[in-house]
């Protein structure tokens, strides 16, 4: 039996946060993942980088890093099903701290948070899955399957960070409640032949459904849509130089109803799942991870479930809602967008308010960034 104290399950974005905002903090906690490598970078995935993202980073020194390697997407345009461009709005609002949406492959933050980490002398250890644990959250002990046998650790803290399937989750008796949805999203990255706008997210609305474009930089861009079919939505006109990934996924909306039972805590997608819509999934992990740090270095990490749950109420709430929309829009729905959006979007308060979503500032402010702790 090892004795650790911290052991962050899941090198994911929230693992790799969790384990460099501890670090930096002087604690030195474990961090282990059944798999031998980052998120591959062909395979884009969360993709969206918002402004509290880059606010929480900042003091580690990756959000320098992610803002030199990312691209900037400063504005959103929105084309209705005539052909005609209804919403055209910069990211730019009152209090933004950064006025754009950023924009990097999962696999491209992963490894520069790892890096990162690797400067507080803490590797990931690679190749160690948990297969069990003993199902008490007072005294956590889990079983490690690793290259050189079973291994067993008995941690002071455990931090479940292990994505939408958690065995931290289910091996501690968390509940996991929610709804699944019949929509098949459906995306692809591909490299086009003409240029494109790449300071732009462009969604375009037709007749079969709507389609949204995200620069990747260069010619490179992805499309996604809320049909798996997406090959027979792409534009007739466009020409694919080079296809680098594709993928189809189910939506589901589900959130645990604590995030800590005893010394065991949750965060990130292990904790809360919902749809790519709003691009919030790996921000709201990231962001659980830093509060958690700075809990846990406060002595005060009894609180976290208290203090994150109702921001991940709130997020699944929104993003079910804006999906909702998205897959239904109605005959008011479609007035609001082509006559309405675009004129509001003009003013300052109703621009800050829609966009606080967008930027994930609607999430309480963290005391420490000032401070610098
Ligand atoms: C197509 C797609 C597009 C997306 N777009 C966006 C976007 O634009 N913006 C956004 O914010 N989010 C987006 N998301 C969501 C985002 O990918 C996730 O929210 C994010 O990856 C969650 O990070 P995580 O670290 O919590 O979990 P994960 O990334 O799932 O990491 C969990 C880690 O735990 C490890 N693990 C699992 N089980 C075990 C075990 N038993 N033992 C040891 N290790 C284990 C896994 O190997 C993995 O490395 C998207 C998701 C998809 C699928």
């Amino acid at each position: 039996m090892n004795d650790t104290h911290i052991l962050i399950v899941g090198a994911g974005p929230t693992g790799l946060a969790c384990a460099l905002e501890l670090s930096r903090r002087g604690l030195k906690p474990r961090i282990i993942d059944k798999g031998s490598d980052f998120t591959p970078e062909a395979e884009s995935r969360a993709l969206g980088v918002n402004n509290r993202t880059l606010q929480l980073l900042a003091p580690s020194g990756v959000s320098a890093q992610l803002l030199a390697q990312g691209v900037k997407a400063k504005r959103v345009r929105m084309r209705n099903e005539k052909g005609r461009d209804v919403i055209k709005a910069g990211f730019d609002h009152p209090g933004a701290l950064y006025p754009f949406v950023l924009i990097l492959p999962q696999g491209r933050t992963e490894r520069i948070l790892a890096a990162a980490l690797r400067q507080y002398g803490v590797e990931i250890e690679w190749y160690k899955e948990v297969i069990a644990t003993n199902g008490n959250p007072k005294k956590p002990v889990l079983d490690i399957n690793a290259p050189d046998g079973l291994e067993s650790i008995r941690a002071s803290k455990v931090i479940g960070a292990d994505g939408a399937s958690s065995v931290i989750r289910n091996g501690f008796g968390f509940s996991f409640a929610g709804e699944s949805y019949p929509t098949e999203f459906g995306l692809v990255d591909v490299e086009t032949v003409e240029p494109f706008a790449t300071d732009e997210l462009f969604v375009d609305f037709s007749n079969d459904g709507v389609l949204a474009r995200m620069p990747l930089g260069g010619n490179v861009c992805r499309y996604i849509s809320p049909r798996a079919d997406i090959s027979n939505m792409l534009p007739k006109d466009l020409e694919i130089k080079h296809l680098i990934w594709q993928s189809s996924f189910h939506i589901n909306f589900r959130y645990v109803e604590k995030m800590q039972r005893g010394s065991v805590f949750l965060a990130g997608d292990a904790a809360h799942i919902h749809s790519p819509v709003g691009a919030r999934g790996m921000n709201l992990g990231i962001e659980d991870a830093c509060w958690l740090a700075w809990m846990i270095h406060q002595n005060t990490d009894a609180d976290y479930s208290k203090m994150r749950m109702p921001q991940v109420r709130m997020v699944i709430k929104q993003t079910r809602q804006q999906t909702d929309a998205l897959l239904n829009l109605g005959g008011f729905g479609r007035f609001a967008r082509d006559h309405l959006a675009n004129t509001l979007l003009k003013i300052p308060a109703f621009k800050k308010r829609a966009l606080t979503r967008v930027t994930g500032l609607d999430t309480p402010e963290p005391p420490w960034i000032d401070g610098s702790v």
